[in-house]
């Protein structure tokens, strides 16, 4: 049985460091190409002495946007570290009116360039115990996602509601929707159902990993399904705020 345990080190070694290989080969793919775009663009502008205003002004925003795309997955991996590390881990309560309405504001202008309405149903007594900083990182990135694989003109609707001792959390939208056989996979590091669109929202698929990472070290559940009308719904549980309990 001491052999027992030593092949199973050996096997959790192995697994670690497959997974450790994977993540490595995503990240630096993640980063090579706006990088590689970067060089491209740059190189345009600086050999052809006769470019004129637009164009170079035109490839000037897409070194922008690439730039964003850096910063994008440089923020996603400074919050995995933090969410490896375990800090910052106070469990306070917080309130769900006060996060819809000031992440829903935050989101509006995103909103607006679709022209996608942002409802809002919020009950009564909404409150949860969880990390501040998770809980409004867990909103926006739903919300974001909601706004960002919508179509134009859609809707983007946030439930909240208290029911005994859980606070359920819902992000419903009249979106693209996730095809049932990638439903499994989108809480996974890097995965994007659609590459195309997702990196055209700026997107890395680290999101939702983070979104998941976050909702269970808050002692949360999440999950998803398909709206039979169209598009997709988030449902997350969280323990409600107990005064009794935690003063
Ligand atoms: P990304 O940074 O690409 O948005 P996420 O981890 O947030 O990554 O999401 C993973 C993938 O799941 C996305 O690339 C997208 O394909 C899909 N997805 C996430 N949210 C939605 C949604 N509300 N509707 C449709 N597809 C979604």
């Amino acid at each position: 049985s001491a052999n027992n345990k030593l092949q199973k080190d050996i096997a959790d070694k192995v697994k670690i460091d497959e997974m450790r290989k994977e993540f490595l080969d995503n990240v630096s793919h993640e980063l090579k190409t706006p990088l590689a775009s970067i060089r491209l663009l740059t190189d345009s502008i600086l050999q052809d002495a006769s470019i004129d205003r637009d164009t170079a002004r035109e490839f000037v925003a897409d070194i922008g946007e690439a730039a964003d795309r850096l910063i994008h997955i440089s923020q996603e991996l400074l919050e995995l570290n933090r969410l490896d590390e375990g800090r910052d881990m106070a469990q306070e309560p917080v309130d769900w009116t006060e996060q819809v309405e000031k992440i829903g504001r935050m989101l509006a202008p995103l909103a607006e360039e679709d022209r996608i309405t942002l409802e809002t149903d919020l009950g009564e007594d909404c409150i949860v115990r969880c990390n501040q900083e998770d809980a409004s990182q867990i909103l926006r990135n739903l919300m974001e996602n909601a706004i960002k694989y919508n179509v134009t003109g859609g809707e983007v609707l946030v439930t909240t509601r208290h029911q005994g001792a859980q606070v359920l959390l819902s992000v419903a939208d009249t979106g693209v929707g996730i095809p049932e056989a990638d439903m499994p996979r989108i809480f996974e590091r890097f995965y994007r159902v659609d590459k195309a669109r997702s990196r055209q929202a700026g997107g890395s698929g680290l999101g939702l990993s983070i979104v998941h990472d976050m909702v269970l070290r808050n002692d949360s559940t999440i999950s998803v399904a398909p709206r039979p009308e169209g598009g997709t719904c988030f449902t997350v549980v969280f323990p409600a705020f107990d005064i009794e309990e935690d003063i």
